[in-house]
């Protein structure tokens, strides 16, 4: 229950343990296409280059960004929080001249932020993480990619905490490029990074003047052995891409509306019982993500020692802050095969008890009938 790896399902495990064929195997070349015919489902999209880069989460950010970007080109990231700083390092990198938009971390960006920014410095290219998994934080984007386009920049999204656990639509709000993670809401191991990119993306990738500066992540190889000529590139990591197979079966045979509402019930309950018993959200309630809940800790009370005692004495894995939230909030995971009523009574169970512990004042059992009072509808 802490900001991922989630809890993988025992049918994914299954699959990751199955023989390892060769990366040119028909079977295995059946497997590569099914499984991006899956991720455009998940993505909701139509975009023919969709497919997973092996790697974790930030290697499909690099992925996204060393492709789009040419050194000199200009991008803007906002950054508010951890994962929008890491972007905007990474482009750098990848020498393109950053510009950042700052907010407090736990806040979002207005659409009259990011046009204000969008004018002034006329980006290629603008970055914007959709769930700060840092902060808790949801960006909503369905108006921001249209301003984007407003401007003539290539909208450029993480996704790696979002997909698979809140509505991600890239085609209806007109995404160009975006990047996720196995190891979050999809519940797989960490190990591939799902990518997708718009016609126009491809369009820009495919005017580039110089070759990516990465040869690992250069999608003009990767795309030949995914799709066309099946041209070895590297190796791919058989195994990994079983597992993400079968755990996007699994997220698909839920049913993404179906995967949503269990996301929002679970959240809803375990904000419901954190309440009861006066634990608050360390961001405005309205724009925290479901699958991940960063709560304020409570004066007093020692964030280590209760973070130890969750998981050695109930082997429950919670996270801590991240850059300034350090010390000062929990991050609490509801992600995947981890959001689940079980969890969220078992969870509030037991900080109760911690809680206590640490001569924390609390009516005994307020969290649990309240999270039952949302689960009883
Ligand atoms: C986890 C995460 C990443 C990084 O992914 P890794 O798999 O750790 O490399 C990037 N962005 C967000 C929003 C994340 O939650």
């Amino acid at each position: 229950m802490g900001p991922g790896p989630s809890d993988i399902s025992p049918r994914v495990l299954a699959a990751l343990g199955a023989p390892t064929v060769g990366h040119l195997d028909p079977y295995f070349l059946k497997i590569m296409d099914e499984l991006q015919a899956m991720l455009r489902q998940v993505f909701r999209t139509e975009n023919r280059l969709t497919l997973a880069i092996s790697g974790t989460g930030s290697d499909g950010m690099e992925a996204c960004v060393f492709n789009l970007i040419e050194p000199g080109d200009r991008m803007l990231v906002c950054v508010n929080g951890v994962f929008g700083g890491r972007m905007a390092e990474v482009a750098r990198r990848a020498g393109a001249e950053v510009t950042t938009i700052e907010k407090p971390f736990g806040e979002i960006f207005t659409t009259t932020d990011i046009e204000a920014a969008l004018k002034e410095h006329k980006p290629k290219v603008l970055g914007i993480v959709h769930a700060e998994t840092s902060t808790g934080a949801l960006q909503p984007l369905h108006h921001i990619a249209q301003l984007a386009h407003k401007y003539d920049a290539l909208i450029l999204a993480d996704m790696v905490t979002s997909l698979g656990g809140l509505p991600v639509e890239i085609d209806e709000w007109g995404i160009d490029a975006a990047y996720s993670g196995t190891q979050k809401c999809l519940s797989c191991p960490p190990g591939l990074a799902p990518v997708t990119f718009s016609p126009k993306a491809v369009e820009v990738m495919d005017q580039r003047k110089e070759p990516v500066r990465s040869w690992y992540v250069d999608l003009s190889l990767i795309r030949n052995y995914w799709g066309g000529s099946r041209a070895y590139h590297h190796t791919a990591p058989i195994n990994m891409n079983y597992a993400l197979h079968e755990a996007l079966r699994i997220v698909l045979q839920e049913g993404l509306e179906a995967r949503f509402e269990r996301h929002q019930l679970n959240h809803e309950a375990l904000k419901a019982g954190l309440k009861a018993i006066g634990v608050t959200y360390a961001l405005d309630e309205e724009h925290s993500l479901p699958m991940l809940n960063a709560v304020t800790i409570p004066e007093g009370v020692d964030d280590k020692k209760v973070r130890a005692q969750l998981l050695n004495q109930f082997g429950i894995e919670i996270g801590a802050g991240l850059g300034p939230m350090a010390g000062k909030t929990w991050r609490i995971g509801l992600m995947g095969e981890a959001s689940r009523e079980g969890n969220v009574l078992f969870f509030l169970a037991a900080l109760e008890q911690c809680l206590t512990k640490q001569g924390y004042n609390l009516t005994p059992g307020a969290s649990i009938a309240a999270a039952n009072k949302v689960y009883a509808g």
